[in-house]
């Protein structure tokens, strides 16, 4: 018997009749003969309804409470599919995360999975029952509930199918797999059939949301392959996986966009030994993560500082650094929130010059500013005005010819 993992996005439980349609998939795949095992997320726009909530009540919600609270849309979800699955005569159990003891450590609202407890599920499988768990939330030593981050679900059901060392794990969504582009923005984006975890953790930290960076982190570690497809359709979807010779070696195998940064600058900074550490030592103790960072010289020992970090932390990073702005002596302290990160992708990047000035090239021709640059091995990223975003993920798309399956080696 195989133990199967599914887990089914916001948008693939939006309502009941979706559920339903879902527990239908799932016991279809029971009645096989197969352990099943799902994962689900809140009704698609639950989790965004609660943040909105919270800062109704505070400014910079408080942690803890804001796990009690976002947590909660799962807890329905849950619950709607169990009675749906016993409404047509099987036997199902929801569980929530502190059921199935997924532990945490204390990083709420960004929680990482320290530990899963797999006895209960066993025993519940071994029953034929068919169990679906809440996506996204653990709990801390301390029994307090937490997230994992915005999109954690995924990471959920590939810990489970790690723990429970499942024979599939699958993602369920709205779009039928992984493309060359976000296909709701780029109409000419293409379904890429098999990817490696490495290039599609370089997609999802650079803001392919269709993946949860950490749960292709988890599937990489434990090598579990993840089959990420449409809830809609039987189409075979796009397999993340090991790498191996087959594979096509793109030379930009996707573009990405990110709205949920923010760019702050700090200006006339003094030049002196020590003063990014001044800066950036409580901006990470916070728990936030900095991402690009430049530094520029001006005359007369002063310099402007500028990084970005996610649009929820924003506020809470602005309270911190305009305090040290004080301290320092710096001039003036200036943020930007409508922002958006563009970033070009692709393993075959690291043998050719030229990748990033064509990316300048495009940018300029549609006459989009770019006021910051960020490189590796294998990436580009511009910081552009947010509202570009869409003309700039297009443009980039056509240029390097990715609708198509074979790319030119040159561009
Ligand atoms: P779910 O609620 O099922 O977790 P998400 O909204 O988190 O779904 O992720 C699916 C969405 O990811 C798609 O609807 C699509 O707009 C977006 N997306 C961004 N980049 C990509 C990409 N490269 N390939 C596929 N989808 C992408
Ligand atoms: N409901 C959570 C969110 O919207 C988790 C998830 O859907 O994966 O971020
Ligand atoms: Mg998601």
């Amino acid at each position: 018997m195989a133990i199967i993992v599914q887990k089914f996005g916001g948008t693939s439980v939006a309502n009941p009749e979706k559920i339903k349609a879902v527990a239908e998939r799932v016991m279809k795949l029971h009645r096989q003969g197969n352990k099943m095992v799902v994962v689900l997320s809140a009704m698609a726009g639950e989790t965004n309804r609660f943040v909105d909530l919270a800062k109704q009540m505070q400014k910079i919600p408080d942690p803890r409470e804001m796990d009690v609270l976002l947590s909660s849309g799962e807890q329905v979800t849950v619950s709607l599919f169990a009675m749906a699955v016993k409404a047509a005569g099987l036997d199902c159990v929801s569980l929530l995360g502190d059921q199935v003891k997924i532990k945490t450590d204390t990083m709420h609202t960004k929680a990482r999975i320290k530990s899963i407890d797999t006895d209960r599920m066993c025993r519940y499988l071994d029953e034929g029952k068919i169990i679906v768990v809440a996506g996204f939330q653990g709990i801390t030593e301390d029994n307090d509930i937490t997230t994992l981050g915005r999109g954690g679900s995924d990471t959920t059901a590939v810990a489970l199918a790690a723990a429970l060392k499942a024979d599939q794990c699958e993602i369920f969504t709205d779009v039928e797999g992984v493309y060359t582009t976000d296909p709701n923005v780029c109409p000419s984006a293409r379904k890429i059939d098999r990817i490696t975890y490495d290039e599609m953790l370089e997609l999802a930290s650079l803001g392919a949301k269709v993946l949860d960076i950490r749960s292709v982190g988890f599937a990489k570690r434990y090598k579990v392959p993840l089959h990420v497809r449409s809830t809609f359709t039987d189409t075979e979807g796009t397999w993340v996986v090991e790498e191996d010779k087959s594979m096509e070696s793109m030379l930009v195998s996707g573009v990405t966009y990110n709205k949920n940064e923010a760019r702050i600058t700090i200006s006339k900074v003094p030049d002196t030994p020590g003063t990014a550490s001044r800066i950036f030592t409580p901006i990470s103790d916070a728990g936030i993560i900095v991402d690009m960072i430049i530094q520029n010289t001006r005359a007369s020992h002063l310099t402007d500082m500028t990084f970005t970090v996610p649009r929820t932390d924003y506020d809470k990073a602005m309270e911190i650094v305009e305090k040290i702005a004080g301290e320092i002596g710096a001039e003036s302290v200036t943020g930007d929130q409508q922002i958006a990160k563009i970033s070009i992708v692709g393993v075959g990047m690291r043998n050719h010059s030229g990748i990033a000035t064509t990316m300048f090239h495009i940018l300029a021709r549609e006459n989009i500013n770019i006021s910051m640059i960020s490189t590796s091995e294998i990436k580009v990223s511009c910081v552009i005005d947010e509202k570009y975003t869409e003309l700039a993920v297009r443009a980039l798309h056509d240029a390097f010819n990715l609708e198509k399956e074979n790319q030119p080696e040159e561009v």
